[in-house]
């Protein structure tokens, strides 16, 4: 047995002391750390506000309307017969990219808190080309007996499937976990995070257990399904935020102080379990008391009541995004392809829905003064035109999408060639 290996199942033991059963596994990690390795625990915070300002003046490069897009390539190990296909990854993906696009009910997030709500632009989408630019036909998958930690044995080919191009696709390794449901890896030297989490690049990437994805292998799906979001912000260098202090609320009030270094999502005390509006377990240091922010993809809440990142951690995700993980993505401008619609009343006389959508989309006029056909238009976030049709105006109008690959698009409709709608459209695919 190589040392590697050995190395690795060490590690292995201390996901296992992970107190709950459907925790993402970072946090098992972390409590190994702030035993044993204290004093890296205790200065993560060090680099963040240089990181910060870095940021600032980068930003003002990146145009407001960026989309950032991240090619994924999933490694599926199988056991028990448990099989995944391309549509059923695509479907987890639209999941991940609702919740990167705003797409989220965020109605659901209460209004002390909505201002705080970012849309962070980023598209993940599954990688269509390989390294040499063939296309890849086949889902790259294994058979294997292990039943996961986090414990990286997943990554090795010896035991599940090594990476593939880590520095250029967001690898995810889909696979049975015996406790967590997932984890991932921050960026080296991204802020907040001790350095004992930095990975080399052929070990970056998420981890997600078979039960988080495909509907029929956990009927708790509806609980879970979000945390493809929750692990990708890991991968993007976001912490949990209550700072890991504790599972549990212990009643020490220093467990306040632990943050995630993120200065909008309040301080917390622990995980939040339940979507308690009354629950504010810790006195902000300064400024209006907030409650607890359950409604944070970075908490571990129920996902049914999940649905917002906030503006910082938006900044932060996206500076590391720049210049942390910089051959990972590109960006799109989609405002060269498509107009804002010059009548704010001529936007609101049309619907679209559902959004998200899967194998057909409506479009309701609701009132007659268009007067010629209309046409609709779909955009790939890279700019390119991937549907149109005409349609008269006096009806609902059903367009089905089963030509459309799951996704997130920029839909327009025109009258006579100039723009008077235009909205996101999400689409799961078939
Ligand atoms: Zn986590």
């Amino acid at each position: 047995m190589s040392r590697i290996l050995l190395y690795l199942i060490f590690f292995g033991s201390i996901g296992g002391q992970c107190v709950a059963q459907y925790d993402c596994g970072q946090l098992g990690y972390m409590n190994h750390l702030r035993e044993n390795q204290y004093p890296t625990y205790n200065h993560y915070m060090e680099n963040y506000d240089r990181i910060l300002r870095k940021f600032i003046d980068k930003n003002k490069t990146t145009r407001e309307d960026t989309i950032f897009r991240i090619p994924v390539f999933f490694n599926v190990l199988s056991r028990n017969g448990r099989t995944v296909n391309f549509e059923k990854l695509d479907t987890m993906l639209a999941v991940l990219n609702r919740g990167f696009n705003r797409g989220d009910d965020t109605s659901i997030v209460r209004d002390i808190f909505s201002e705080n709500i970012a849309d962070i632009k980023i598209e993940f989408y599954r990688a269509i080309l390989d390294i040499n630019g063939d296309t890849i036909k086949r889902l790259r998958a294994k058979n294997s007996f292990y039943l996961y930690e986090t414990d990286d044995l997943m990554k090795y080919d010896a035991s599940g499937l090594s990476a593939y191009h880590p520095e250029k696709y967001l690898n995810i390794w889909i696979c049975n976990m015996s406790k967590n449901l997932g984890y991932a890896t921050p960026p080296i030297y991204a802020a907040h995070w001790p350095s004992a989490y930095f990975k080399p690049l052929h070990l970056q990437g998420i981890v997600l257990d078979f039960r988080t994805i495909v509907p029929e292998y956990s009927s708790d799906f509806e609980k879970y399904r979000k945390i493809i979001i929750h692990e990708a912000g890991h991968y993007l260098g976001l912490r949990h935020t209550w700072g890991d202090g504790s599972l549990v609320i212990t009643g020490d009030s220093t467990e306040c102080w632990r943050d995630d270094g993120i200065k909008d999502t309040p301080y917390t005390i622990a995980a939040n379990r339940t979507c308690d509006n009354n629950k504010n377990t810790c006195i902000e240091k300064q400024g209006i008391d907030y409650p607890d922010q359950y409604e944070n993809y970075m908490d571990y809440t129920d996902n049914r009541c999940q649905a917002m990142f906030t503006n910082e951690q938006k900044e932060l995700m996206i500076y590391n995004l720049v210049n942390l993980r910089p051959y990972i993505y590109d960006t799109a401008y989609v405002d060269i392809t498509i107009p804002e619609p010059a009548s704010l009343a001529e936007q609101k006389t049309i619907s679209l829905y559902p959004n998200p959508a899967s194998n057909q989309v409506n479009i309701e006029v609701s009132s007659h003064y268009f007067e010629q056909k209309l046409e609709l238009h779909l955009y790939s976030t890279d700019g390119k035109l991937v549907y149109r049709k005409s349609f008269t105006p006096y009806s609902k109008e059903n367009v089905a999408l089963l030509s459309i690959s799951s996704g997130l698009y920029y839909a327009a409709i025109l009258e006579d060639n100039r723009t008077i709608f235009r909205s996101k459209l999400i689409v799961l695919g078939p």
